[in-house]
């Protein structure tokens, strides 16, 4: 399938496309706008089957990265890179010195950081051939996984608010899947304010360290959409929700940093029907980013996460503007985000 023809084109600025024979780099940058600032967005690294699989995980990705940071008022475009590879087996010296100048080509268009598969490590070695790096540990910001974790757990309050009607968390029952980089530390935050955790990933290490560090039961990767509790916290891959888990779902509430949650567009509406409430992904996660923004010579963590915290008055907007118009969160936040896009084209014509 061509680029044009992929169903997640969305009048992208630039696709480029490149192969290293050398180090065997297959990777792909997609860049949806720069309007409001540079695309900035993670590299993703996954054994895709197809190269049409990782064209449209870029596709999607950096649309939904140019969402977020108009969303969350940042002075970025949506960017996002794949890598075609095994993070376990296939990285490299060579490999990351190719991607590199892969970014370096594009001449700062582009801004890349960690994502699934990458590690800030990785990104010091792109560093030694571009500029054009976001969240490394010198001179950056660091690992972005703790902000969005931060924006996560705010935003949860703000979901619990809205259709609990509680101001605390306390003694809620939330399941976490995936205890990765962020999903670890969502526990840690949870689990000091007093909620009743349950826990799902492939890795069952993972899991017996949450059980022994913050008392959270471990579930079955496939059991923990049954269970009975209140917030379901996707924290690992996209398209959790679907038809087979929605029918399933016993929580009132999806909140959770996994990008691209919904299978499909439709799944918004069918969570509404269901009466589960939905932070829409990209208003959530949207910490990582935020920290990224404050990068810089006088980089101040206390100010990032203070910026992140404002992810709870976001989805609250949402929220209501989804209620007072009678759509769903999903649509509220694309309409918000839509019109700070317009605004910035606007103030720039
Ligand atoms: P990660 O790779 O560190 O962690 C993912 C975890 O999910 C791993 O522990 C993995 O074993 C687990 N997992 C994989 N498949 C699973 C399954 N079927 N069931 C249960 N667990 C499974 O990734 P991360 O950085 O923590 O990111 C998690 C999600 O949040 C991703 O979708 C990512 O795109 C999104 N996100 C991350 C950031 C960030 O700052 N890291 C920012 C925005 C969005």
């Amino acid at each position: 399938m061509g680029v044009f023809e992929n169903p997640s084109f969305d009048e992208h600025q630039t696709v480029a496309f490149h192969q290293d024979i050398k180090s065997g780099l297959r990777a792909i940058i997609a860049v949806h706008n720069t309007i409001r600032g540079p695309a900035v967005g993670g590299c993703r690294m996954w054994p895709y089957a197809n190269e049409d699989d990782a064209l449209t995980d870029a596709l999607r990705l950096s649309r939904g990265m140019s969402f977020k940071s108009a969303l969350a008022g940042l002075p970025f475009g949506g960017g996002k890179s794949v890598i075609i590879g095994d993070p376990a087996t296939d990285k490299s010296d060579p490999l990351w010195h190719a991607m590199g100048c892969f970014v370096e080509s594009l001449g700062g268009q582009y801004i890349i950081a960690e994502d699934v598969g990458t590690s800030p490590a990785d990104m010091e070695l792109v560093r030694r051939e571009t500029p054009h790096v976001a969240g490394i540990e010198e001179g950056g910001s660091g690992d972005p996984s703790p902000a969005t974790a931060w924006g996560v757990f705010v935003g949860i309050k703000a979901t619990v608010r809205t259709r609990l009607d509680r101001s605390d968390i306390r003694g809620i029952g939330i399941a976490v899947q995936g205890l990765g980089h962020v999903g670890y530390e969502l526990c840690r935050l949870l689990a000091a304010e007093g909620v009743v955790l349950y826990v799902a990933d492939i890795d069952s290490s993972r899991l017996t360290r949450a059980a022994k560090e913050f008392g959270a039961t471990s579930v079955s990767p496939d059991k923990v959409y049954d269970l009975d509790i209140d917030v379901f916290a996707p924290c690992a891959l996209g398209a959790v929700i679907n038809d087979d888990t929605i029918a399933r779902l016993r929580a009132t509430i999806v909140a959770g940093s996994a990008n691209n949650q919904l299978a499909e567009q439709r799944h918004a509406q069918a969570l509404s029907k269901a009466n589960i409430l939905y932070a829409p992904d990209y208003a959530i996660n949207a910490g990582g980013i935020i920290n990224i923004a404050h990068e810089g010579p006088t980089y101040d963590r206390a100010a990032a996460f203070g910026q992140v915290s404002k992810i709870y008055d976001t989805l609250i907007e949402i929220f209501a503007l989804a209620r007072a118009d009678g759509i769903t969160p999903d649509a509220a936040a694309e309409r918000i985000a839509a019109q700070r896009l317009c605004a910035t084209i606007n103030e720039a014509a």
